[in-house]
């Protein structure tokens, strides 16, 4: 609760939406109370006097009644109406949606019909007729407001409810014992509940002014009874000579209106997780980039990272993820990077062609030398140009990445076309081709298939070549093995390392298990809480681990024939993003070799031989 009004306070229009909202609310239902004239007492000599005339703050309408007593009794009331037909048609809306989006079939659909009649007509003159029926008062015509807008209600209830009626964790209540209507109260009801605040945030402005609607028609209060929409009709009759009996319902009711949306918008985005993250504001094509760092000598590599940092910007701060990494890969190498889940492997991988998601991410140091050029400085069309063609990715889940709605081969096919202009059938062939290559069985069955038609093992040699389509020079893998089970695993591993031989394919290999580097690495970086602590040719660091992380790790992987023994794990957890302390070593507080200094000096990545390690004592 406390973290949501941090939210909304932070979205100024919502602030403003909101304590504009409460104002209007806190004056109006004060109203019986405030020293006021009666509303509905007329004085014919006082007509249309202006505003500010002397004691009439606001002035009078065209029978003398005081308009400030009118505007707010008429406010409170028309806020009444409006929301209890908002809550009514909420609750009705929500009940019925609930209902047939969890039992479906023909509950659904004779639920359904009887909301798609009531959408058949257009809302105001579905309530007209209503009114008509039900005869002129407030009373009806909330009730009228309230029907229409049960339709909107039930259709959105109803299709957030089909997806959580499908979930395990339904099946799994069910398991327990529980009855229909337990589920619907225990295990639906929290879950569509965000929903619906959300739609009666955003739908009660709309209801507002459809009451007030009904009213300045007449249909809805009735004379002297004054609320926004009927002082609007009274103040119609002399628009042009006393604009003012006009102006004053009619600007209440649009700041009524603004208040209220701009707070339900507020209250929408606040609830949802992903926008208060700034996740799904403004999706930047490349990560933005802060650094202002040139490449450095060494412009003959391949691939040369210098001092990359990458941090997500939220809650106002900037929290780094990954921490002045610097490697080089050659032509034909493959580097692994490994490290525990949340050490900022991806991060890193990521930055390398800017795709790191922004907002939040920022790339705010290093450089980048791909093949001479620093890829931090190139524009969009460029990094474009490089993704996917010469530096591919493939990534731990491919039935995330592959598109769920097309087929294998038209998305191999695509992944051709985007880079290479084709003739006719060359896109076609070449992805064929390519699943050859990568050993894909019946090849003419599973061009023709979509990716859930797949196993995991096939889905995973159809993102490798979709990797390879393009000839790449550099392969980022990440994870590219770990939903795989064992043997799939081998099998994947040996076909990666031997198409990195028959084409001088660099490849950086991310995984957070030894047993899968050490097969297919030369080279091995060890990250932890964003930062390197050890390097060196994967045979050494295999055979001797310097830091203790590493040894530590490595103690973590079974090995076969090596007898009985108890797994180690290592104690504690990494530390996040947030951690801010940046003395000491970084590990210090799960190491079991620590040394008083560890905690207070700081440690630099040194060198000695071809490797490097982070620690004031390492293993010797
Ligand atoms: P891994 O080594 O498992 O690949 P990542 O590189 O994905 O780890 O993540 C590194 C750190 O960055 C983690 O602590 C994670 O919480 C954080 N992080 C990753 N993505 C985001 C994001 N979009 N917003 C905020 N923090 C993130
Ligand atoms: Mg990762």
């Amino acid at each position: 609760m406390i973290n949501f009004l941090k939210l909304i306070s932070r979205n100024k229009l919502a602030l403003f939406g909101g304590l504009l909202i409460i104002l209007i609310f806190v004056i109006s239902f004060l109203s019986p109370f405030l020293p006021l004239k009666d509303p509905d007492i007329t004085k014919t000599s006082d007509r249309y006097l202006l505003p500010f005339s002397e004691g009439y703050f606001l002035g009078t309408d065209h029978l003398g009644r005081d308009l400030l007593s009118r505007l707010l009794w008429g406010t409170r009331l028309s806020l009444l109406v409006g929301i209890s037909a908002a809550l009514i048609s909420a609750t009705i809306g929500s009940i019925l949606g609930t209902i047939a989006g969890f039992y479906g079939n023909k509950t659904d659909n004779i639920i359904m019909r009887f909301i798609d009649v009531l959408m058949a007509f257009p809302y105001i003159l579905l309530a007209l007729a209503i009114v008509a029926v039900l005869g002129p008062g407030l009373f009806n015509a909330m009730i009228a407001v309230a029907l229409v807008n049960i339709p909107f209600f039930a259709r959105n209830i109803r299709g957030v409810t089909v997806t959580i009626a499908n979930k395990e964790f339904i099946d799994a209540a069910r398991l327990s014992g529980m009855n229909n209507f337990q589920i619907i109260i225990r295990e639906i009801f929290p879950n569509i509940l965000p929903v619906i605040v959300v739609t009666i945030s955003t739908t009660v402005g709309w209801m507002i002014l459809e009451t007030a609607g009904l009213s300045f028609l007449g249909l809805g209060s009735q004379p002297p009874q004054a609320d926004l929409g009927s002082m609007l009709g009274e103040g119609r009759s002399s628009l042009i000579v006393h604009p003012h009996t006009s102006y004053i319902p009619g600007a209440m009711i649009f700041l009524i209106v603004i208040g209220v949306n701009l707070f339900g918008d507020g209250i929408r985005d606040a609830l949802d997780p992903r926008l208060s993250k700034g996740e799904l504001i403004k999706p930047q094509p490349v990560t933005l980039i802060k650094s202002k760092s040139k490449i450095s000598e060494d412009r003959n590599n391949f691939l040369s990272v210098k001092n990359l940092s990458t941090a997500f910007e939220f809650d106002g701060k900037t929290h780094l993820a990954s921490k002045n990494i610097s490697f080089n890969i050659n032509k034909g190498e493959c580097l692994g990077l490994i490290g525990e889940s949340g050490s900022g492997k991806s991060v890193t991988a990521l930055s390398i062609t800017c795709l790191v998601a922004s907002p939040p991410g920022v790339i705010t140091d290093g450089s980048i030398n791909f093949k001479g050029e620093n890829i931090l400085e190139m524009d969009y069309e460029n990094i474009r140009k490089l993704r996917g063609n010469k530096i591919s990715y493939i990534f731990q889940d491919p039935l995330s990445t592959l598109h769920p709605l097309i087929k294998i081969g038209k998305q191999l096919e695509e992944a051709y076309n985007e880079h290479s202009a084709s003739k006719e059938n060359e896109a076609t062939e070449r992805g064929k081709e390519l699943l050859k290559l990568v050993q894909i069985p019946n090849i003419d069955i599973v061009w023709n298939s979509y990716p859930h038609e797949l196993s995991g093992g096939m889905r995973q040699r159809v993102s490798i070549a979709m990797a390879l389509t393009n000839e790449p020079e550099l392969i980022i893998a990440d994870e590219p093995t770990t939903a795989l089970d064992v043997t799939v695993q081998a099998q994947i591993l040996s076909l990666l390392d031997e198409l990195r031989k028959k084409k001088g394919l660099s490849i950086l290999f991310i995984s957070h298990d030894f047993g899968v580097v050490s097969q297919i690495c030369d080279r091995v970086i060890v990250m932890y809480g964003g930062k390197i602590v050890e390097e060196g040719k994967a045979e050494s660091i295999m055979k001797k681990p310097r830091h203790h992380y590493t040894s530590q790790l490595m103690e973590c992987v079974p090995h076969i024939g090596s007898g009985k023994r108890k797994l180690p794990t290592i104690m504690g957890s990494p530390p996040s993003i947030t951690d801010k302390s940046d003395i000491g070593c970084l590990f210090a507080n799960r190491c079991l070799n620590k040394k008083n200094e560890c905690l207070t000096l700081d440690v630099q990545l040194t060198k000695k031989g071809d490797s490097e390690v982070r620690c004031l004592f390492p293993n010797e």
